[in-house]
């Protein structure tokens, strides 16, 4: 009964919020505080796949559900930034029977790190997907050891792992569970040396001892071998191979597949969604066929026309890796170019911490770009950290007054790559304010 009326309840916050265009969350919220094991009392019909890690947790569930619905298949997903327990509750209520049936084919959810441990004691996941672990808003999440382990204590032991081959700490999960690996061979855009600040993974994870990399993709993502105790990169079955960045194009298993979205780490991740259907029980052909079409969400990636100018914009998380992947996407366009850097985080969580952006490469614009704009609330600290990096004045300018941008970056010149550290895209209406 208490079930019930908690299914009933939040199906009608969810209505009316629909209205009121409250947050997404609310229902789920609600329903948690009248049913306690709400989330247990869910009786799955079809498979589950679970998707966590620092970076590209959403694109990936969303990948995933894109590639099930194309092969024909019913799914129910999670919408964007609702992977805590709440959010997941609203999921779930919304597309269950009343008696709490889901019987849908494939249930997709995003779970975010730190709550995994919450989630999956009421529901386990078949499969379990895990893009990669860097450090990540350290003053909410902690240090990725902390992470790991609660992702650790979460993982049951019937769930199957589709794990990141490149990512020596993430491989370390669960060994006694089995396992499907995803991962890209060497590239144009390899390299040999770190080019990055941060690097979550110096030492091998099994004996601390130095841990050596054939190449790196990006970060510590890459080809690694400990030289004392023998952990190394395993053996790849979703490998991609054969990458053409410009065409968008690789080889999984032999068959030809293609992006929309031709960077490094979407390539990865695209390998990780096709390894986790596969292993669900999508036809590899399917799979691919599914991955081609993907577009990755506007609010994460898009391209416009700002008065004659052209414009990209890409969100990005605030952790070091994620800006640092928007810096190598724009430094890989040809062309002259401005870039903005827009950071804002006072306005939304309740940590103001600033200390991430020290761990971003910043100094790879130098010299690259013809002017860096700082803006949001955060312009300031951008700034400095800038001038902590080499940068002089004539190489960037601050805008403290959003208002204001738009003629600040007519005195700039080439396409303007907009990287938004935010949480939700076109954050304090950026975009708006550049029109
Ligand atoms: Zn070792």
């Amino acid at each position: 009964m208490k079930f019930l009326i908690a299914v009933l309840v939040g199906r009608f916050i969810r209505f009316v919020g629909k209205f009121v265009n409250r947050s997404s969350n609310l229902p789920g919220q609600v329903a948690l505080k009248i049913c306690p094991d709400l989330l247990q009392r869910f009786t799955l019909q079809g498979k589950f796949i679970a998707v966590t890690g620092s970076n590209g947790k959403t694109t990936s569930t969303n990948l995933i559900a894109h590639i099930l619905r194309q092969a024909g298949y019913s799914v129910a997903i999670n919408t964007e930034g609702s992977n805590l327990a709440p959010g997941v509750a609203t999921t779930l209520l919304t597309s269950c029977t009343l008696s709490g049936k889901l019987p849908q084919d494939y249930l997709v959810l995003e779970v975010d790190e730190r709550f995994t441990p919450i989630v999956f004691k009421d529901l386990q996941p078949d499969y379990l997907v895990v893009t990669n672990l860097f450090r990540d808003q350290v003053v909410r999440n902690g240090n990725p050891d902390i992470v790991f382990e609660k992702i650790q204590s979460a993982i049951p032991k019937k769930t199957t792992l589709i794990l990141n081959g490149n990512d020596p700490i993430t491989l370390q999960l669960a060994p006694e569970n089995s396992r499907v690996i995803f991962g890209m061979e060497k590239t144009s855009r390899s390299a040999e040396t770190s080019e990055f600040l941060t690097q979550d993974c110096k030492v091998c994870p099994k004996c601390f001892h130095k841990l050596r990399y054939n190449y790196y993709h990006y970060n510590h993502i890459g080809d690694f071998v400990c030289d004392f105790c023998g952990y190394r990169t395993p053996e790849i079955q979703y490998m991609a191979t054969d990458v053409n960045f410009e065409a968008g194009t690789f080889v999984v298993q032999g068959e030809n597949a293609s992006v929309t979205y031709k960077t490094t780490f979407h390539i990865i991740n695209t390998c990780g969604a096709i390894a986790a259907c596969v292993t669900a029980g999508v036809p590899l052909a399917k799979a691919i066929q599914g991955a081609a079409t993907f577009q990755v969400s506007k609010e994460r990636y898009d391209e416009m026309d700002l008065s004659g100018r052209k414009a990209v914009l890409m969100l990005t998380k605030q952790n070091p890796t994620s800006l640092d992947q928007s810096i190598s996407y724009t430094l890989e366009q040809p062309g002259e170019k401005t870039v903005v850097l827009h950071v804002n985080n006072v306005l939304y969580t309740e940590k103001k911490d600033i200390s991430w952006l020290y761990d971003v490469t910043f100094e790879r614009l130098k010299g690259k770009v013809n002017k860096i704009v700082c803006s949001g609330s955060r312009a300031y600290d951008i700034a400095v950290r800038l001038r902590q990096g080499g940068f002089t004045s004539d190489e960037f300018l601050v805008v403290d007054q959003l208002p204001q941008i738009k003629e600040e970056i007519k005195k700039t010149s080439g396409t303007i790559y907009i990287l938004a550290a935010s949480a939700f895209g076109n954050e304090d209406g950026i975009l708006e304010a550049l029109k």
